[in-house]
């Protein structure tokens, strides 16, 4: 039987879905969500192993402005994805019209070679009086491509938008073990979900002020992890309002962090937050390398 595999890099504006997009095809989280733009920093791998077919999704961060050395280096992430990948899908959000960014990605898009596929998401959302004019507008971001519209939240039109997808990949034994997800360390994607409550539970500049990384992880003889994590913060102020008055918000950060992690490793889980103040970390090479954001 013939077998395709390759990568598909998933780019696109910030805020459009595609980490929500590629969890839900995994059908596992592997990726952080939060209505926030600028979630997701650096680019991830998810593989889907089918009979028949393996993808090696890559998510990327989305394609903004770059405010500062982070920023740079997550519009880099995704540029290196597109240029590596047998396909792109290009994710936007249908329910509404496309915006600057929507631009942005389709003229770097102009410039590659590879296969593309444009996933028109949140359909859930679209009403139907601006179904042809969103739909139109949409498809002018990268004429002549194939297209699909899908809801990531709901599942919806996931086969046909694979049908789509598996026929643009090369022909190829899997590249990876089929019960592999991702080559994230389970560290990594352990700092993730806890910064994903953070991006949850505070505004304006704290999450974007906000970085996490394990330090400690020890598994206990009584079956136990012990996880102990930094959560990096960019001022002062923004500490205050990561550990909350008389320390609440950084226990509920840490109560659903832990769930999540639980989740994850199917093992009970000693979460030990820290928050720290790290001045201008986005700026600092060094610290985005100790973050593993370079
Ligand atoms: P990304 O920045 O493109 O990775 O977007 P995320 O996956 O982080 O999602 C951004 C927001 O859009 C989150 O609040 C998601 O819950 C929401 N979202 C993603 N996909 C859908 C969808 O299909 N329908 C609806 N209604 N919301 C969605
Ligand atoms: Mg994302």
């Amino acid at each position: 039987m013939e077998h395709r595999c390759g990568t598909v890099a998933v780019v696109g504006a910030p805020n459009v879905g595609k980490s929500t997009l590629l969890n839900a095809l995994l059908g596992q989280k592997i990726a952080i969500v939060s209505p926030k733009p600028q979630t997701t920093r650096r680019n991830l791998l998810g593989v889907l192993t089918e009979p028949g077919y393996q993808i090696a999704f890559v998510d990327t961060p989305g394609v903004s402005h770059p405010k500062h050395l982070l920023g740079a280096r997550m519009v880099q992430a995704a540029h290196q994805a597109l240029l590596s990948a047998d396909a792109v899908m290009f994710v936007t959000d249908v329910s509404r019209l496309p915006g600057e960014f929507d631009w942005r990605v389709a003229k770097m898009l102009e410039r590659v070679d590879s296969a593309k596929l444009l996933v028109l998401n949140k359909m859930d959302r679209l009403p139907p009086q601006n179904v042809q004019s969103h739909y139109d507008a949409h498809c002018a971001l990268a004429p002549g491509c194939p297209w699909m519209m899908v809801s990531a939240r709901k599942r919806d039109n996931f086969d046909r938008l694979l049908a789509l997808l598996v026929p643009l990949l090369p022909e190829g034994p899997p590249l990876y073990p089929e019960d592999q997800i991702t080559d994230a360390p389970m560290r990594f994607l352990a700092a993730e979900l806890v910064r994903e409550q953070v991006l949850l539970r505070t505004r304006q500049e704290v999450p974007h002020s906000t970085a996490v990384l394990t330090e400690r992880w020890e598994e206990r003889p009584d079956g136990h992890v012990y996880i102990g994590a930094t959560v990096y913060v960019d001022r002062e102020a923004h500490k205050g309002i990561v550990v909350g008055k008389g320390g609440q918000m950084l226990k509920s950060i840490g109560a659903s962090a832990r769930e999540g992690i639980e989740e994850m490793l199917q093992q009970p889980v000693y979460l030990d937050l820290w928050v720290k103040v790290k001045q201008g970390w986005r700026e600092r090479p060094g610290t985005l390398h100790e973050l593993g954001l370079d």
